[in-house]
């Protein structure tokens, strides 16, 4: 199977009652298909239902310069969520909607095989590794078996949080290690070096 066909096989997914409602449309993920690091947030919001394109918002807008200043753009990974369809008023996925993606997430990563996976927030990181609590998580690298592979993964703390938090610089400061972190997994995992590019991360 082939990313385009699993693109297929959910753009009308109806697993979730809720969310078949709730969503305009079903937001798979954007960026390069066979990219070396896979980003995974949690949910579309108004602007990702809308458009179609996950963190095309503010949120996304503090992920594309933080991915600049370690030399990425949105281009070179890919990016998708824990699930794929907008939650009423943005509330949480609950369980039954996480594991009704679950295997569509689990072949993604498996057809992808990326060399890093990046767990955006607490829903991805949990998802992925199955432990709780990004404050303690974040900016660290793991070793997660996923379908019988092991991947590398570093959770991140999620662009929502610094907005949620007046744009807070500490919390900006924990974010742009975090960053540091997965530039070092992806060097070493790929062995290509990543050129710093000039980000503009404090005037979001
Ligand atoms: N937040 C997410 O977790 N995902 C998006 O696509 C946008 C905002």
């Amino acid at each position: 199977m082939s990313l385009t066909e699993l693109r297929q096989e959910y753009s009308k997914c109806n697993k979730c009652s809720a969310l078949c409602k709730s969503r305009s449309q079903v937001v798979f993920g954007s960026g390069k298909e066979d990219a070396d690091v896979l980003f995974i947030g949690e949910a579309p919001g108004a602007s990702e239902d809308r458009e179609g394109i996950p963190f095309c918002g503010a949120s996304g807008q503090i992920l594309q310069d933080l991915l600049k200043s370690v030399g990425l753009t949105r281009e070179d990974v890919f990016i998708t969520n824990t699930i794929l369809c907008r939650p009423e008023n943005n509330r949480n996925p609950n369980r039954k909607e996480v594991d009704a993606c679950r295997s569509r997430l689990d072949k993604l990563i498996s057809l992808m095989g990326p060399k890093v996976v990046v767990t955006i927030g607490n829903f991805a990181t949990e998802r992925i590794t199955g432990k709780i609590g990004i404050t303690k998580l974040r900016g660290r690298a793991f070793s997660v078996e996923i379908d019988g592979q092991q991947y590398n993964v570093v959770p991140v703390i999620h662009p929502a949080n610094l907005l949620y938090n007046g744009r807070n610089p500490e919390i900006l400061e924990q974010m742009k290690k975090d960053f540091i972190v997965i530039k070092k997994v992806i060097q070493e995992a790929t062995g290509r070096k990543l050129e710093p590019g000039q980000a503009r991360l404090m005037d979001f």
